[in-house]
């Protein structure tokens, strides 16, 4: 059982499967990255849904209430 089960995807109707995601955050200026997000994914479409609970934990998190578990360096491109 996962929070998804049941769900559908709102844009089209897909099932939506529990996955372990990558987040990209930009947190006073600097991207950081937050791994291991619990996501409900579209197995069609991929769009990805967040629980509330998970977005607060996330944003708690980068606000900097938790220490980071490693620090790597990330390329940002602007074209
Ligand atoms: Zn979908």
């Amino acid at each position: 059982m996962s929070f998804w089960d049941g769900e559908t995807c709102e844009y089209c109707q897909g099932e939506i499967v529990e996955r372990r995601v990558t987040l990209h955050r930009k947190v006073r200026g600097r991207y950081v990255l937050v791994e291991n997000v619990p996501a409900g994914v579209c197995r069609k479409c991929g769009t990805r849904y967040y629980a509330a609970n998970v977005l607060k934990t996330v944003a708690e998190t980068v606000r900097g209430r938790r220490k980071a578990k490693r620090e790597v360096s990330v390329p940002v491109y602007s074209i």
